[in-house]
């Protein structure tokens, strides 16, 4: 029903020389791209170093998605990418809505809307991220505001299921090395699947796939996998080196 998702969030990090690197021993190190054994993988580079990926990767059925875009089309916003500039630099999918950008960047769910919204009349399809903080979670408002994150993010935005991808990324596993456990990611993606049944339909939360961020790693990975409604991971840290996604990769 839902093809397995594997994206690598790189966040700021490599230079040209160490993506180019890490393309060609990755693509080394992982199955055929039409062996059924693959899941889908998505590379989310840094903007500068899209275009080397792009010649790179487009042989091996490896994707492209970037980890942010504006919500116009073109213009004077000094600083800015619009998704169809990502469209046109072979990039699939846009990471919208980390709470890297939430909280360092200010960016509010309202912002993160307008940026969907963008993304999908483009035809690019957002990985939107949701999560609650430690303070959160121990206040016992975890879906509470993981709910209200997917309703506005998701406000007045009419789109099939396929063409969205959901992370739930709770923010005090990012980076910590300590992950939620398969129980708690479960618990919380099919609560999200719920709520985006309610937001769309029965059949459209069937189609989305939601995934897990967060620590994830070599040693974690066939865990969260084994788990119903975890449809793939969203990987930080451990994307960053080709043995190490190529081994996630080959658990998937
Ligand atoms: P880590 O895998 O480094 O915890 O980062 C997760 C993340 O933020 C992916 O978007």
């Amino acid at each position: 029903l839902r093809r397995r998702l594997i994206a690598a969030n790189w966040k700021m990090n490599k230079s040209i020389r160490e993506a180019e690197d890490f393309a060609r021993e990755f693509l080394q190190l992982i199955p055929d791209a039409n062996s059924n054994e693959r899941p889908e993988i998505v590379i989310c580079p840094p903007f500068t170093t899209l275009s080397t990926l792009k010649s790179i990767t487009e042989d091996y059925g490896v994707k492209l998605g970037a980890q942010n875009a504006f919500w116009e089309e073109k213009g004077a916003y000094t600083g800015e990418i619009s998704p169809s500039m990502l469209l046109d630099a072979a990039c699939s999918y846009v990471i919208l809505g980390h709470s890297e950008r939430r909280q360092i960047m200010g960016e509010s769910n309202n912002i993160i809307n307008r940026k969907v919204k963008a993304a999908v009349e483009a035809g690019i399809i957002p990985l939107l991220c949701v999560g609650e903080t430690l303070q959160e979670r121990e206040k016992d408002r975890a879906r509470e505001v993981v709910k209200e994150q997917l309703v506005k993010c998701l406000k007045d935005i009419k789109l099939s299921g396929e063409k969205l991808v959901v992370a739930y990324e709770p923010v005090w596993a990012i980076g910590t090395g300590v992950n939620a456990s398969s129980d708690d990611a479960q618990e919380m993606i099919a609560f999200i699947r719920s709520c985006l049944e309610k937001i769309y339909s029965r059949e459209e939360a069937d189609l989305t796939r939601i995934i897990y961020g967060g620590s994830v790693k070599e040693e974690n990975i066939a865990e969260f996998l084994g788990e119903a409604d975890v449809d793939g991971a969203l990987i930080g840290g451990a994307s960053l080196q080709a043995e190490s996604l190529a081994r996630i990769v080959r658990l998937s």
